[in-house]
Parts: structure tokens; C-alpha cells; sequence
């Protein structure tokens, strides 16, 4: 029994228009769900990812208007890792990027660069078996297209504190200091790094927490180990597109084990995924409340 890697990656913007016209418009991801965070009703989560919106790929985002600029720090992921297939897909971000006025660094088979808000991401050409998870975008060849996840890269001032917690949950150290959950779907990697003089702050451009990605028959067993694994994790929770736990692992990042469906077509077909506001049964009663509250975002796929 393994975790498929990471499930999704959820982080904050303070601007939802922003944030689409980056990672639908320039990324060519796919906007796969607009809904709300189910913590807190009257504010967005947006999901991009794939053309199917397959755990793997699926970065999110809650909006906080008016959010501060956040700043990673111990205890949080601070460098969103992504496949790409080939060096020729870092020759072609780069020069994309540039042309959006977006600054990227090469770092050998790596590029780097930043959302509008300071959340860090790399391009790695990595290959593995897993299935590549890519966006259909107009201007993007899909050969050269993001290919989902490939690691996570967090602040850890002590990162062995972590350890057992991580082989509790069948996490697999390989070269590189990396930690590997790897199933039978897909793997990702778990990377800590030294933490900056500066304490994190959660805001705008930080990320929230990272879900790794469990089949839905053994989601309870991962609630086990987790406890065995000395943390203490929420119950399940029903988050409609999927089912959840959440807990803190020993370095201060929030975890959440979610499970690989139902998924983003339970409440909307493949074609039109991520059109309109998407509202679980349980929040619909509060769409004529928070509608008018949330700011329109244009999806520029939409045209
Ligand atoms: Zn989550």
C-alpha cells in the first residue's frame, strides 16, 4: 500500500482574474472546477489541471482579496516542482514566459520562475513511466506542456524530526535527501531545504498545504498509519470531489490525504468543466448569498 504521489497543491492568491490569466493563460492549464473553499464560503477555490482534472496535476487556489503578500518560510512548500518532457520544453518556456514578462532562470535540466505573487515554480525535464497529465492550450504544443507534478520542495528547519512520520506513511527515501510516495497510479517526491533567517508568513503566493493521493478503499488505513505515524489527523472529511484528511507533519507542514475520486465530473461533464460556479449539495443553499459576492473571473480559454 503506497500513495500515488502528490494529489493536489493548494495555495493562496488575492486576486482570482490574476491567478487564471496566469495558469490558464499563460501555463495552459485547465480551469477544471470554480467553486468555493468549504471553510470558508464567501471566498473562491479555483482548481487547474489537466484536460481530465486527474489528481497529479491539480494546483488550487483560495482567494483572499485584499490577502498580504505572503513569504515561505519553516514549515511550508515553498518551489512547486513540475515534469516537462525534454530540454526543447525549457527552451520553449523560457522564451514564452520572457514574452509574457515573466523572468525564468535555466538552471541545467531546470527552469525557474514565479507567479505574479511570488510562488515559486520549477520546470524539471524528469523521466518516469507515469502517465503525463497535460492541458490542451491553443499556443502550447502539447509535447512541450506541463506534465502534472513532480515534487514539492518545503522549508524544514529540522527535517529528520519528520522521518518517521514520513516512513509511517510508506514514504521511500531516494537520492537527493528526497522523499518518494510512489503507487501504483504515479509517484512524487518531497523535498526539504533549509529555511530562510525570516519566518514564513501564509498569505498571497503561499502555499496552504500539499495532498498526496490515496485510493478511496484505503483512505482509513492511511488514517491509521498516519496516527501510528504519531500524527493526529482530522476525520474524514466529505469534500464532495473527493474525501479528505488533514493533519500537520512533524516540520510544520499541513498534509491532507485525499482520495483519487469521485472527482470534477460528479457534478459537471468533462466538456464544460470549470465554466460556471460549481456549488457541492451542501453549499447550494448559499449561491444566492455568496455569488454576488465573489468578483467574476474571465477564463481567457473561454475566449
Ligand atoms: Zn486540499
Amino acid at each position: 500500500m503506497k500513495l500515488d504521489g502528490i494529489h493536489h497543491i493548494t495555495a493562496i492568491t488575492e486576486d482570482a482574474q490574476r491567478n487564471v490569466d496566469f495558469y490558464a493563460g499563460v501555463l495552459g492549464l485547465r480551469l477544471v472546477k470554480k467553486t468555493v473553499n468549504q471553510d470558508n464560503p464567501t471566498v473562491y477555490h479555483l482548481f487547474f489541471a489537466d484536460e481530465g482534472g486527474d489528481p497529479g496535476s491539480d494546483l488550487t487556489f483560495f482567494e483572499y482579496p485584499g490577502a498580504a503578500p505572503g513569504r515561505a518560510g519553516a514549515g511550508m512548500v515553498h518551489r512547486i516542482v513540475w515534469r516537462v518532457a525534454s530540454t526543447d520544453s525549457l527552451d520553449f518556456w523560457s522564451g514564452r514566459l520572457g514574452a509574457k514578462g515573466v523572468e525564468s532562470r535555466r538552471e541545467g535540466e531546470s527552469l525557474r520562475f514565479s507567479d505574479p505573487e511570488g510562488l515559486d515554480h520549477e520546470l524539471a525535464v524528469v523521466s518516469v513511466e507515469d502517465a503525463p497529465l497535460i492541458a490542451e492550450h491553443p499556443e502550447i504544443p502539447a509535447e512541450l506542456a506541463l506534465q502534472g507534478f513532480h515534487a514539492a520542495r518545503a522549508y524544514g528547519t529540522a527535517p529528520e524530526a519528520s522521518s518517521g512520520l514520513l516512513e509511517a506513511l510508506e514514504f521511500e527515501r531516494v537520492d537527493g535527501g528526497a522523499w518518494e510516495a510512489r503507487g501504483e497510479r504515479r509517484g512524487g517526491l518531497y523535498i526539504y531545504d533549509s529555511p530562510p533567517a525570516e519566518r514564513g508568513l501564509q498569505g498571497a503566493g503561499s502555499v496552504h498545504h500539499i495532498a498526496w493521493a490515496s485510493s478511496p478503499e484505503e483512505h482509513m488505513q492511511w488514517r491509521e498509519k498516519a496516527i501510528e505515524g504519531g500524527a493526529q489527523p482530522t476525520p474524514e472529511i466529505d469534500r464532495f470531489y473527493f474525501k479528505s484528511i488533514y493533519f500537520r507533519e512533524p516540520s510544520g507542514v499541513l498534509f491532507e490525504i485525499a482520495t483519487n475520486g469521485p472527482g470534477f465530473t460528479v457534478d459537471e461533464p468533462l466538456g464544460h468543466l470549470g465554466e460556471k460556479l460549481s456549488l457541492p449539495p451542501d453549499f447550494e443553499h448559499l449561491r444566492s448569498e455568496v455569488e454576488p459576492n465573489l468578483r467574476p473571473v474571465h477564463n481567457p480559454r473561454s475566449g
